[in-house]
């Protein structure tokens, strides 16, 4: 496994040999990972593979060692604000939205860090995105289905207009024809110009919009590539797409 930069863009987001701790147990050991611009990176992995910390580390809500590189940028020393003010944002698995406030203010809260001015243009292309939230905006948060708070979640992040966004589960939960609405959304944002860092227990839905992937098993990454390539792999197919995949290769 290595940590494939491509020599013409140097990656938007690198993290080299990091490993992240709860207390003395490791749930995160020497993962290197590289994410370029306009590009959608998805994590693999079964529950407790350690997907989930990975990104909290890299939001700085967990500590972790070795290197991380933001546009550019030692992040590690940066707190959770500096690392959003540098253009990271993390939709986190449980939303974290304020029920009781409306679609407008959640948004705004997402909002607090650019300039008033700016304000309006981040609401426009976010309800541009998400028209649903257009037409709720005055609905508390608490009151919306579990897809449209799934949007919200990410609106609020997309107000902060980053150049990485990442995804924690963002299907867990929803009903299929709403997964491919926010898989399609996801896809939209690449086009905008905003990589995707995404974690998924749908591994297909993610191998499927992903340009590149990283299969991660018990704190390590233990395979990456092309995504099309990862999905045609035997074990991948066999582990996390269910079904043994006819002519497909072994790690
Ligand atoms: P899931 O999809 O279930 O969230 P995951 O791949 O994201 O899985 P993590 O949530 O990152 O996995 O968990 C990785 C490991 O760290 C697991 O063994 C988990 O039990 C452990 N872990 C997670 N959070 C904590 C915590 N706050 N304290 C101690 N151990 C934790």
């Amino acid at each position: 496994m290595n940590g494939h930069t491509n020599p013409r863009t140097a990656a938007l987001l690198s993290v080299s040999d990091v490993h992240v701790a709860y207390g003395k147990v490791e749930a995160v050991r020497a993962v290197s990972l590289d994410v370029a611009d306009n590009e959608i990176v998805t994590i693999v992995g079964a529950n407790g593979a350690g997907k989930s910390t990975l990104l909290n580390a890299i939001m700085g809500i967990l500590p972790l060692k070795g290197t991380a590189a933001f546009a550019g940028q030692d992040i590690a020393p940066l707190d959770i604000e500096d690392r959003v003010a540098a253009g990271l944002s993390l939709v986190p698995e449980h939303r974290e939205l304020f029920a009781t406030m409306n679609v407008e203010d959640n948004l705004q809260l997402g909002a607090f860090r650019i300039a008033k001015s700016k304000a309006a243009a981040a609401f426009e292309r976010v309800y541009h995105l998400f028209p649903r939230l257009k037409e709720r905006r005055k609905q508390l948060a608490g009151t919306l289905s579990g897809g449209e708070q799934q949007m919200l979640a990410m609106g609020r992040a997309l107000m902060g207009t980053p150049k990485l966004l990442m995804l924690d589960e963002p299907s867990l939960g929803l009903a299929p024809i709403i997964v491919a609405d926010i898989f399609r959304i996801i896809g939209e944002l690449r086009a905008n110009g905003v990589s995707v860092l995404l974690v998924e227990q749908n591994a297909r839905a993610a191998l499927e919009i992903a340009d590149r992937a990283y299969v991660m098993e018990l704190g390590e990454f233990i395979l990456s590539g092309p995504a099309r390539e990862i999905a045609a792999n035997a074990r991948v197919a066999a582990s996390y797409l269910g079904f043994q995949h006819e002519g497909a290769s072994g790690i």
